[in-house]
């Protein structure tokens, strides 16, 4: 802002004044800019389904009801399409908690085994990995201990498995991998020899809605949150996430929790 000021010639300072007010609004433009980015994203991540619904259901109303085969195939696009809306509404919920981050959120950390959580996961995922066939390989020692939330932690090995299994080729092994670190942090590795993520793509991954190749993301049914939602649960343990891809070569989603005070 920049403020020119003249004084009262008759006032006993009658020279011409300039007051300049400096403010950086980049970091509230920037917050803007994000939130309009996101309420645009989330009304067309809605609006795509809706649409679907709507047209396959009008379809259905002008009689394709009555073909009894068609009929069928729609209703089963409809009902795959609630399903998506409502993971997609699932995971905003999810984030909105992790960001809230008090006492209301109701989130309590405790000293746990890692073990159970990533365990708990990958019975979890287990079905969808025997569907393509895939071996997921687990190496945790009980003796690895982590101050956390055992159901927040059990949901980010369940979105990186998930997401291993769904992008990596028939018959391939999925690795969970924890140890214990030189510097004492716990390290859990889930790596894939899947399609892996392009250099160039590497620093938007973990934002809200942010896919490789957005058509294909979401025709295998993902959110596009999953991973957002992995970064958010890290810094609610004061822990770290990080990627190491290069395209074609798979990729490893590495977790990092803080050691435990001894
Ligand atoms: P989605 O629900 O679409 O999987 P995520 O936030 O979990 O959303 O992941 C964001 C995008 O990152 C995915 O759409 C996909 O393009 C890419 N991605 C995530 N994990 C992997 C993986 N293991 N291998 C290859 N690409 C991946």
């Amino acid at each position: 802002t920049i403020e020119a000021v003249t004084a009262d010639k008759n006032s006993r300072y009658p020279q011409q004044r300039l007051i300049l007010v400096m403010n950086d609004i980049t970091t509230l433009k920037q917050l803007e800019r994000m939130r309009k980015e996101f309420v645009a994203n989330v009304s067309h991540e809605l609006k795509t389904p809706i649409t679907s619904i709507k047209g396959f259901v009008e379809t259905l109303l002008d009689g394709a009801i009555d073909d009894r085969e068609n009929a069928f195939r729609f209703l089963t696009i409809v009902q795959n399409q609630t399903t998506r809306l409502g993971n997609i509404i699932d995971d905003l919920l999810t984030l909105s908690r992790l960001e809230q981050n008090d006492e209301e959120s109701g989130i309590s950390m405790e000293k746990i085994p890692l073990c159970h959580p990533v365990n708990e996961a990958i019975s979890i995922c287990q079905g969808r990995a025997d569907e393509k066939s895939i071996d997921i390989h687990v190496e945790c020692d009980r003796e690895l201990e982590i101050l956390g939330n055992g159901h927040l932690i059990e949901q980010a090995v369940v979105n990186l498995v998930d997401n291993a299994v769904k992008y990596c080729p028939e018959g391939s092994v999925v690795l969970v991998r924890c140890e214990r670190e030189e510097d004492r942090r716990i390290l859990l590795v889930v790596q894939d020899n899947g399609p892996g993520i392009p250099e160039a793509d590497q620093e938007r991954i973990f934002e809200r809605f942010y896919r490789v190749e957005k058509a294909r993301s979401r025709d295998m049914g993902g959110t596009g949150l999953g991973l957002a939602i992995v970064k958010h649960i890290m810094l609610l343990h004061g822990g770290t996430v990080a990627l190491e891809s290069s395209r074609g070569e798979g990729a490893s989603f590495l977790l990092r929790f803080p050691a435990l005070p001894s």
